[in-house]
């Protein structure tokens, strides 16, 4: 029997790659549902192809049979009972409700969509204990240490080192990274990606936020989870246990091996379609500290996790609206940062443990977030 899989954000990078993935790997996997935003053109190929029962769109539907539409259509795919694999590959706070019903549901998600652990840790975790289901992660950099401490005990683990490319702008000025054109911040240097996430990749955004991914998915304290610059992203995190031995996991950077692992966790499966790695061809592997006064934000994600509560929910809701309004080429990249810190400036953090709180907290955050972007 094959497993069902439903992919939200089908027509995404990771949609796309999910979609690559699957395609080697027919005889264990079937594709019962499919969501996109907006994009039908896509998703009406993608479904030619697949044949799911259930295909929902958000914005530009058709409502016939097996086709839903409007935000229901993500919860409807992701709590389906012929579904025993979500991955989650939406962008942005969009993607919780679905994450949270399918976790209640007794699914396995394979989450890409980091911006929900983030902006609801203790909801999103917290749905997975009551409904059995299983978060896996699919960010590269946490699949890594999933695939190094699989068979080990939490007691054994003591530090986690997430490697971060450094973005487009690693050996910029900070003043020159300040009025960066949105075609530079777009120029991702190693990994081919939607625009937001590569936005977060250009401010370090994007590891702020999985150094809360991986305190919420691995349960280590944040003194616990550091983060080392290496530019060729060819080794994606290092995991120190106890004894002071060290693992890592090292790979050519592509999404589609951590998309299978997420699928087949803790069991590897032969792919065709996988490219050998060689460390001849990888070449020299450099690391460096982060420098602070390059990365602005990443300071400010670092310390809305050790405010916690809702605080990382704010941080995350505030990116989220700076970002966009930069790619609407309505901001300067430096006023992403200084955006985030006036709303973490303002944001009195409460308890993050009911929806109401999270969701007022992003709300807000997202008012404020506009006013000080814009003003
Ligand atoms: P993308 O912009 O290419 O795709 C986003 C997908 O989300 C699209 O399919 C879109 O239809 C869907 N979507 C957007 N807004 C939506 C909404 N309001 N309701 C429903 N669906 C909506 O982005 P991506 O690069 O594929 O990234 C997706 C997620 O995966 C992000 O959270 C990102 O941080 C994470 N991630 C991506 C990569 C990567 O290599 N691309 C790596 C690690 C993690
Ligand atoms: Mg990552």
């Amino acid at each position: 029997m094959s497993v069902g899989v439903a992919i939200l954000g089908s027509t995404g990078s990771i949609g796309c790659s999910a979609l690559q993935v699957l395609a080697r790997q027919r005889d264990r996997f079937r594709v019962t549902a499919l969501t996109a935003h907006s994009n039908v053109e896509l998703l009406e190929r993608q479904a030619a192809e697949w044949k799911p029962a259930y295909v929902g769109i958000v914005n530009g539907g058709k409502g016939e049979t097996g086709r839903g539409e409007g935000t229901a259509c993500l919860v409807e795919a992701a709590t389906r009972p012929d579904v025993q694999i979500v991955v989650n590959g939406i962008v942005g706070a969009a993607g919780l409700e679905a994450t949270l019903a399918a976790l209640e549901a007794g699914k396995r998600v394979a989450l890409a969509n980091k911006e929900t652990l983030v902006m609801a840790g203790e909801l999103v975790t917290r749905a997975a204990r009551r409904g059995g289901g299983e978060i896996v992660p699919v960010d590269s950099e946490h699949s890594a240490v999933l695939q190094c401490i699989t068979g080990r005990r939490p007691t054994e683990l003591a530090r986690l080192i997430l490697t971060a490319s450094g973005g487009p702008f690693r050996t910029w000025t900070p003043e020159r990274v300040a009025d960066a054109t949105v075609d530079e911040a777009l120029r991702h240097p190693t990994w081919k990606m939607g625009k937001k996430i590569t936005v977060d990749s250009a401010t370090l955004v994007n590891k702020a936020l999985e150094v809360i991914e991986a305190h919420f998915l691995f349960g280590l304290p944040y003194e616990a989870v550091e983060v080392v610059v290496h530019p060729q992203s060819v080794v994606h995190a290092f995991v120190e246990f106890v004894d002071g031995s060290v693992l890592a996991q090292v790979g050519f950077p592509t999404m589609e091996l951590p998309i299978l692992y997420a699928l087949t966790h803790p069991d590897r499966v032969p792919d065709a379609g996988a490219r050998r790695f060689d460390p001849v061809a990888a070449g020299t592997l450099t690391f460096e500290p982060v420098h602070p006064h390059l990365y602005p934000a990443y300071g400010l994600g670092r310390a809305a996790a050790a405010m916690g509560g809702t605080a990382p929910t704010a941080f995350n809701a505030a990116n989220e609206v700076a970002v966009e309004l930069f790619l609407e080429g309505r901001i300067r990249f430096g006023r992403i940062a200084e955006a985030v810190a006036r709303v973490l400036e303002g944001h009195r953090p409460t308890d993050a443990t009911s929806l109401e709180a999270v969701l007022a907290a992003d709300a807000d955050a997202r008012r404020l977030a506009r006013d000080a972007a814009c003003s």
